[in-house]
């Protein structure tokens, strides 16, 4: 396979197919990511890709999801992810699932239409990085998008029949507006109500502008119980109809897994727990991202 620089996926695409239709981002100026610094966007020739397909149809037959990479891989214009998606289909049929990450330019760039003809395609699921629901914090992060233009986004995702993923980030909002951040933060969950939420707790990336900002003073991060209590107060103020709130990826201190709105009590219960000293929380070693 042709892989170019630092490849990431979600955690839930851990035994996908990784075909890398696109190098880096074309976002790329997010103040706390140093995934793609110093890569310059672009989508990978056709050949490359057909060619990777073709090693994947021979060697990868165990495996039956495809993940996109990098950054957005729905901002290929539709005739072009179209024609990946065919290929996919004709040489690994086995395939079940096509996902990729998008941010709101890319899926704003294409019609609920095209959402829906890229779904009957074998497009299955989309990942959404909304990190915040404030307003503030997202032009602070330079996001590039509103939370109302967020909600819009991932509302067309839904509309077209895709699954959406999304990933808020715990922290990002530094120590005086964490609950602000919290609270916006659910409502904005709530508005869209994505089939899965993963909330992330920050962590700071050497070389990025938010590092450099905590470096000089200007970012001061919330410790671990306030850490938690953003955490509480997202889920407190989440309200999905049927959706998974999970924080149990390897940057948090305490892993929650809840199915929406049946066990949203419990896991607030838990979190409690932990505020109150009644559960151990992961130690700052064992954190990563
Ligand atoms: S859109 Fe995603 S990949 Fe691109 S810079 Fe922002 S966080 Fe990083």
């Amino acid at each position: 396979m042709h892989y170019e620089g630092n490849c990431i996926r979600p955690p839930s695409e851990a035994y996908s197919i990784l075909l890398q239709v696109t190098v880096g981002c074309s976002h790329n100026k997010c103040t706390f990511c140093g995934t793609y610094t110093g890569k310059r966007f672009r989508i990978k020739d056709d050949e490359v890709i057909l060619s990777d397909i073709l090693f994947a149809s021979k060697y990868m037959k165990r495996q039956d999801r495809v993940f996109l990479m990098d950054g957005d891989a729905l901002i290929i214009p539709q005739k072009r992810l179209l024609w990946i998606l065919d290929q996919i289909k004709e040489h690994l049929p086995w395939v079940r699932r096509v996902g990729a990450y998008a941010n709101a330019k890319s899926i704003k760039m294409k019609s609920l239409e095209e959402l829906k003809a890229l779904r009957e395609n074998g497009l299955g699921i989309l990942y959404l990085g909304v990190e915040s629901g404030d307003d503030e914090i997202l032009k602070k992060i330079r996001k590039g998008t509103t939370a109302e233009n967020l909600v819009n986004m991932g509302r067309k995702v839904k509309e077209a029949g895709i699954k959406l993923s999304v990933t808020v980030l715990i922290g990002i909002a530094g120590r005086e507006r964490s609950l602000e951040h919290a609270r916006a933060t659910g409502r904005l969950l709530s508005a869209m109500d994505p089939n899965y939420v993963g909330a992330l707790t920050l962590m700071l990336i050497p070389g990025t502008p938010l590092y450099e900002e905590y470096e000089q003073g200007g970012l001061e991060l919330p410790d671990q119980r306030e850490f938690l209590r953003e955490l509480r107060e997202m889920l407190a103020h989440t309200n999905l109809s049927r959706g998974l709130f999970f924080s149990n990826h390897a940057s948090n201190y305490l892993p929650v897994k809840a199915r929406l709105p049946k066990e949203k009590q419990e896991a607030l219960a838990l979190i409690d727990a932990a505020l109150s000293g009644r559960i151990d929380l992961r130690p700052e070693w064992m954190r990563a991202l």
